[in-house]
């Protein structure tokens, strides 16, 4: 890992509030925690203007616990970074921790070509509470969204998701803990950058942009007829039926044992083989926290690939997710869905 960047005093930052926890404080009156207003950063964390950026805000309105995210969010969200892209240097989003994977795995996925950061943070205990996280969180967040490197490109073009000192690809990310400050980890893949007494950049796995100068392509459009089926001992064929073969359905994330196995049971591949003739497309993923889907080990993971059922490799279910409805919104061909499944197309797999 290289040491710390050189932040430009000038770097301009949008942050944009969302919902989630860190932006609770409690009301004195009403004596609850309620969203505070984020035109008013500067007040609430004087921190952020010893760096001298400038930092503008946007509050969405409703502000949502992030539970009750929908792909709309993510429309809204690309919408913004797309009409303002060009007045910042950087973009902070602030969101609830229980679906932030799904975001930033849905965004790193719409936003094709990024040059400047797009970094995902919130927190586990909202800002106007003492022992907090939120503060450390956003000014993190804020100093990564900034840094440049010493041609003035963005040191991180990346989806991210900051979260307790460490900077994880937001296509890697999972929630693991819901009362410990280590709420995300990215297992299959080393963090971008960790933020001790320097914040230490691993600039060897950031993904750079082909073109600097060109601007992003915003993906909008997300279809999002996915089903997820977690294989467990005990599932039924009707339960399997229902979830691979139902009308509404044009991809299924299949959640497996260990390296992307399941049942031997003849009812179950014929199931699997029949949504396939179906043309469904069927998502190999592990149930596991970490390694990878190989279907050429047991005989159990032939079958399924044999029966057409794609090797998701280590990606994550969140990431599986919003790379479907990214790449099923983009074609109505099935086939191209599955040819670009098996591509690495942000650094969400290792192949
Ligand atoms: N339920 C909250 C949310 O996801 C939890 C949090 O922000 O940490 O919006």
């Amino acid at each position: 890992m290289r040491p710390d960047h050189i932040n430009s005093d000038r770097s301009s930052i949008l942050l944009i509030y969302t919902g989630g926890t860190i932006g609770m404080k409690v009301d004195p009156v009403l004596q609850a925690l309620t969203p505070f207003d984020f035109s008013q950063i500067l007040e609430e964390v004087p921190e952020l203007s010893k760096f001298a950026y400038r930092i503008d805000s946007y509050t969405f309105d409703p502000l949502i616990d992030s539970s009750d995210v929908e792909p709309s969010l993510w429309i809204a969200l690309a919408d913004l970074i797309e009409e303002r892209y060009s007045d910042y240097d950087g973009f902070v989003i602030l969101h609830g921790t229980d679906t932030m994977a799904y975001s930033a795995s849905a965004l790193s996925f719409m936003i094709e070509g990024l040059t400047k950061p797009v970094i995902f943070t919130g927190s586990q205990l909202p800002i106007g509470i003492p022992r907090t996280d939120g503060k450390e969180n956003l000014i993190s967040a804020v100093e990564i969204a900034a840094a440049k490197d010493d041609e003035g490109h963005a040191v991180v073009p990346e989806v991210c998701i900051c979260f307790d000192n460490v900077l994880i690809r937001g296509n890697r990310s999972r929630k693991i803990n819901s009362d410990n400050f280590r709420a995300f980890r990215s297992e299959n893949h080393p963090p971008l950058a960790e933020a001790g007494i320097n914040i230490r950049y691993n600039t060897a796995l950031i993904r750079k942009p082909e073109d600097w100068t060109s601007k992003p392509v915003f993906w909008k459009c997300l279809d999002t007829r996915v089903s997820i089926l977690k294989i467990h001992p005990g599932i039924t064929p009707q339960v399997v039926r229902n979830i691979l073969c139902g009308p509404e359905t044009r991809a299924v994330i299949l959640e497996t044992y260990g390296a992307g196995n399941a049942p031997s049971k003849d009812w179950f591949i014929s199931i699997v083989r029949e949504a396939s003739e179906k043309g469904k497309i069927l998502l190999n993923v592990t149930q596991c926290i970490a390694g990878s889907v190989n279907m050429d080990i047991y005989a159990t993971g032939k079958s399924l690939k044999s029966a057409g059922v794609i090797n998701g490799y280590d990606s994550t279910t969140e990431s599986a997710l919003g790379k479907l409805f990214h790449l099923m919104g983009k074609t109505e061909s099935n086939e191209e869905v599955k040819a670009e499944l098996e591509r690495d197309l942000r650094g969400e797999i290792s192949k």
